[in-house]
């Protein structure tokens, strides 16, 4: 299976496996893509902008979209909330164009339930010692954020099978090639 204009997919796999790079990279070599930008009631990090990397809300705001049905999907994460907002992917799936959604296991659950069609690739690191090493490597967590999200990991790198696709990041160059083909984009 791979991802056909207007079709929808979905990158999910634990914080730090490095699924933001990767996308990001994709997104330079195939700018036809259009990848969602999420909601979120977590502190902006340094370098981050409001409308570019996420929206960022406060839980009132949040809780008041969810309440409106704003949101495709949305999950708690690490004590902050996470929303894929429903309108712009709805045109942008309307448009014919390729839609990109990066987000963690339970909001994929959720999509996997309203667009059974999406196609889902899950990103694995090569270990898990790996994992650790890349998060503590970012520098921008606290230790007990650190924490939430390697024990968070070890839940979502069990839920892999439930994929169509598992995506080893070892090597970032190797891995872009395999998603590329995975999306039908390879050359
Ligand atoms: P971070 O705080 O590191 O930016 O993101 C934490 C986790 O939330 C990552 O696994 C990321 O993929 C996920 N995430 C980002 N946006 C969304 C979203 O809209 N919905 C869901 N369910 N997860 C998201």
């Amino acid at each position: 299976m791979s991802a056909l204009p207007g079709r929808l997919t979905l990158i999910t796999g634990p914080s730090g496996v490095g699924k933001g790079t990767l996308v990001q990279r994709l997104l330079l070599l195939h700018p036809e893509i259009w990848l969602s930008i999420s909601a979120t009631t977590r502190a902006p990090r340094a370098g981050e902008l409001d409308g570019q990397h996420y929206f960022f809300l406060t839980r009132d705001a949040f809780e008041g979209q969810v309440a409106e049905g704003g949101f495709l999907e949305w999950a708690e994460f690490a004590g902050n909330l996470y929303g894929t907002p429903r309108q712009p992917v709805q045109a942008q799936l309307a448009a014919g164009r390729p839609v990109l959604l990066e987000i963690e296991l339970e909001g994929a659950r959720q999509v996997r339930q309203s667009f059974a069609e999406a196609f889902q690739i899950f990103v694995e690191p090569p270990s898990f010692e790996e994992l650790e090493r890349r998060i503590r490597g970012r520098g921008t967590d606290s230790e007990e954020a650190i924490g939430r999200r390697l024990e968070r990991a070890k839940v979502e790198l069990a839920a892999a099978p439930e994929f169509d696709a598992v995506l080893v990041n070892g090597e970032l160059e190797l891995a872009l090639a395999e998603l590329e083909q995975l999306l039908g984009k390879g050359s």
